[in-house]
């Protein structure tokens, strides 16, 4: 049985139209996000047959393999709920004071995430997350899925860079597409998911 599940999306594919047009999203949501699911459930199936065995020469592949199709499932799934048809604009309350202790103001912030996302090196996503040693936000350049990250970090927004996730409206122009990014931000999920971390384990 299948222990990791696509989740439907919130809104319909057309929905973030004219940023991301409906057949963007629905090869990546169907296609791509998929893969990583499948790929998820699929490894972790051969891990329980190394096991089974007891033939663990495999073992490092399949652990990176697990590792990479785990974080593209995970980081999709906030992708989808950190966006809106209705978004934009920029936070206000807790989040966005803590956006301003963090980072200085939301201009800095907004410029370094831009930043972090538009620069990352082949494949990979620029992050918001809440660091819960510090408790206080950081953003992370993400490479593939799974590198470049600062264990227990907790993702609050996340822009995919990956080329599947804009190359065919964008072309080559990334810039272009991380600046449309921002007018589709949910900041309520955002804030909903800030709330949360704010209340979770800290060590
Ligand atoms: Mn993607």
């Amino acid at each position: 049985m299948a222990v990791y599940t696509l989740p439907d999306l919130p809104y319909d594919y057309a929905a973030l139209e004219p940023a991301i047009s409906g057949e963007i999203l629905e090869l990546h949501h169907a296609k791509h996000h998929a893969a990583y699911v499948k790929g998820a459930n699929d490894t972790l199936e051969q891990l329980a047959e190394t096991r089974d065995k007891g033939q663990f020469g495999g073992l490092v592949g399949l652990e990176k393999t697990f590792a990479f199709n785990l974080s593209g499932h995970v980081l999709h799934s906030i992708f989808w709920q950190n966006l809106s048809g209705d978004g934009g604009d920029r936070p206000d309350g807790a989040l966005g004071e803590a956006i301003a202790v963090s980072f200085g103001s939301f201009e800095a912030f907004a410029g370094q995430l831009t930043t972090a996302t538009t620069g990352v090196q082949g494949s990979g996503w620029g992050v918001l997350g809440y660091e819960p040693l510090a408790r206080r936000l950081i953003i992370e350049q993400v490479y593939d899925h799974h590198g470049n990250v600062g264990q227990g970090t907790i993702p609050l927004l996340v822009f995919d860079t990956w080329e599947h996730a804009y190359y065919l409206q964008y072309r080559n122009v990334r810039p272009d597409y991380v600046a449309r990014l921002w007018d589709i931000v949910n900041w309520a999920d955002v804030a909903a998911r800030y709330a949360a971390a704010l209340s979770g384990p800290h060590s």
